[in-house]
């Protein structure tokens, strides 16, 4: 059979799924890597930038597309330099390429560590370790320990550039060794699908285990159409997974056909409003509006938690720290003005983001947000960092008025499918409201368009039109809170002031 070269990264593929591998190299045509995927990889640079600058010492071997180099810089780095750090470190063995990204040197040989952006060590970490060890080894190099650096999410930045803390090391010598002598099976049988047909594998749970795979859209484009019915269990809210396999094991696939023994309150009204396709809405949901004075004020955050903290005493992924609010305040019945506070100048934004907030927010009237314990859970955090603005912060805490709840018990529309989100509801009240057409679209792609403009290789221009994305996303989160609140009150839209 023909021999194949392979990588890590290759052989990490097949053991997800030998098909990934087949399509990865046969037909490369139709990878599609989603936006997840690729913010994903950005952290991880940014991760890998930072474990190299702990060893200012270090030698980095380029890569610059020729393998040849790199493994002969490799070579040449540990002979004359046997006592420094080496990044990307470059090997092969059987046809198959690994680079560690780092070899540190010890009195008998080196330690192996591979650097994670993750923030423990996940399974999938060890396959990739003993791939890269078995290599590394084969080239007759002695490995100390075999190490995963992975965040330390209890690491607290002190905002003076040193990052010694952020990864804690674990050695994996003890699982790993064990499976070194399968290496060369899975080298065997990664290169045996590779020269065969494309493997015939229906999607299923490793599509998403341990990564999204970049061809879910090619293995599931006939299924959806073919098998999912309109309302699948998944509308179901909150019906635990194993349920909804037991229901499937028992031929049920369809929520409008499950009996009705297996569904609680909430799902029972789910399918019924599904069957039917009749949105209801209790007029309870206005009534308990009603009451509320004017002013009112619509709150939304934007967060980012980093995985390498930028702002004093943050953690990475630990500490969320808000750079953006939008607020719709009404004045009075369908009197709007906007006001909202968007820091993209890299500078820690949480003061200035308090102080603006309690400009705006006053003293009085109702604080409407979706889902309380985001929003109250950053303001107490901002409280308990400005001891000064504490006492305001937390009033406006006791101000918040949570619509989810409202929606949840009183409003249910087919199209939302089982979710209360507000990008569930939105389309079903406000049709001309779109988070579909906007650049940014989420609160994902919000966390990546931030960090993209803080990043100091972003070009002004993507860095102006990223911040208007954010503007425009932010902006819309809060007038869909406004226009689900008239919804429920029967106020009509088309003569309000947006
Ligand atoms: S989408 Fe699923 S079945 Fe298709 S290649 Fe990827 S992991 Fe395999």
């Amino acid at each position: 059979m023909p021999r194949h070269g392979l990588s890590k990264s290759r052989i990490i593929a097949w053991k997800q799924c030998p098909k990934r591998l087949w399509l990865q190299i046969h037909r490369h045509d139709l990878l599609e890597v989603s936006d997840g995927v690729e913010h994903g990889f950005q952290i991880g640079y940014e991760v890998g930038d930072v474990a190299q600058g702990l060893y200012p010492n270090g030698i980095l071997i380029k890569d610059d597309d020729d393998l040849s180099t790199a493994l002969t810089s490799t070579k040449l780095a540990m002979a004359t330099y046997p006592n420094r750090p080496i990044f990307e470190a470059t090997f092969q063995h059987d046809g198959v390429l690994v680079r560690a990204d780092l070899l540190l040197p010890t009195e008998t040989g080196y330690r192996m560590a591979e650097v994670k952006s993750s923030a423990s060590v996940k399974p999938y970490h060890i396959d990739d370790c003993a791939v890269q060890a078995w290599v590394i080894k084969q080239n007759n190099i002695a490995l100390t320990s075999i190490e995963l650096a992975h965040i330390d999410t209890s690491f607290v930045y002190q905002g003076d550039g040193n990052y010694h803390g952020i990864f804690r090391h674990e050695k994996l010598d003890d699982v790993i060794y064990p499976l070194l002598k399968m290496v060369p099976d899975w080298i065997h049988e990664a290169r045996r699908t590779l020269s065969g047909g494309e493997p015939s594998i229906e999607p299923g749970a490793q599509c998403d285990d341990p990564f999204e795979c970049p061809f879910k859209a090619y293995c599931s484009r006939d299924i959806e159409v073919q098998i999912q019915p309109e309302y699948s269990l998944d509308v179901l809210y909150r019906m635990h997974t194993k349920s909804k396999d037991a229901l499937r094991a028992k031929g049920f696939k369809d929520a409008c056909l499950v009996p009705s023994e297996f569904l609680n309150e909430t799902q029972q009204w789910i399918q019924r409003v599904s069957q039917t396709g009749v949105a209801e809405l209790s007029p309870d949901a206005g009534i308990s509006l009603a009451g509320f004075s004017y002013p009112r004020y619509y709150l939304d955050f934007e967060t980012i938690n980093l995985a390498v903290p930028r702002w004093v005493h943050t953690r990475p992924y630990a500490t969320q720290v808000p750079f953006q609010w939008s607020c719709h305040i009404e004045e009075s019945r369908r009197q709007l003005q906007h006001q909202m506070f968007l820091d993209v100048s890299g500078n820690d934004p949480r003061r200035l983001c308090a102080e603006k907030m309690l400009e705006v927010l006053g003293t009085d009237g109702p604080v409407f947000v979706y889902f309380q314990a985001f929003e109250k859970g950053r303001i107490a955090e901002l409280a308990a960092l400005y001891p000064d603005l504490a006492p305001a912060l937390h009033a406006i805490n006791l101000r918040i008025v949570d619509l989810l709840p409202i929606a949840r018990a009183n409003y249910y529309h087919p199209e939302m499918k089982g979710s209360w989100s507000i990008k569930a509801v939105l389309p079903t009240v406000a049709t001309d409201l779109r988070y579909d057409l906007l650049a940014v679209g989420d609160g994902g792609d919000a966390q990546a368009a931030y960090r993209e403009i803080l990043h100091p290789n972003t070009p002004d221009a993507r860095k102006q039109e990223l911040t208007e994305g954010l503007r425009e996303y932010c902006k819309l989160d809060t007038l869909a809170m406004v226009r689900l609140a008239w919804f429920f009150q029967g106020i009509p839209v088309n003569e309000g002031h947006e």
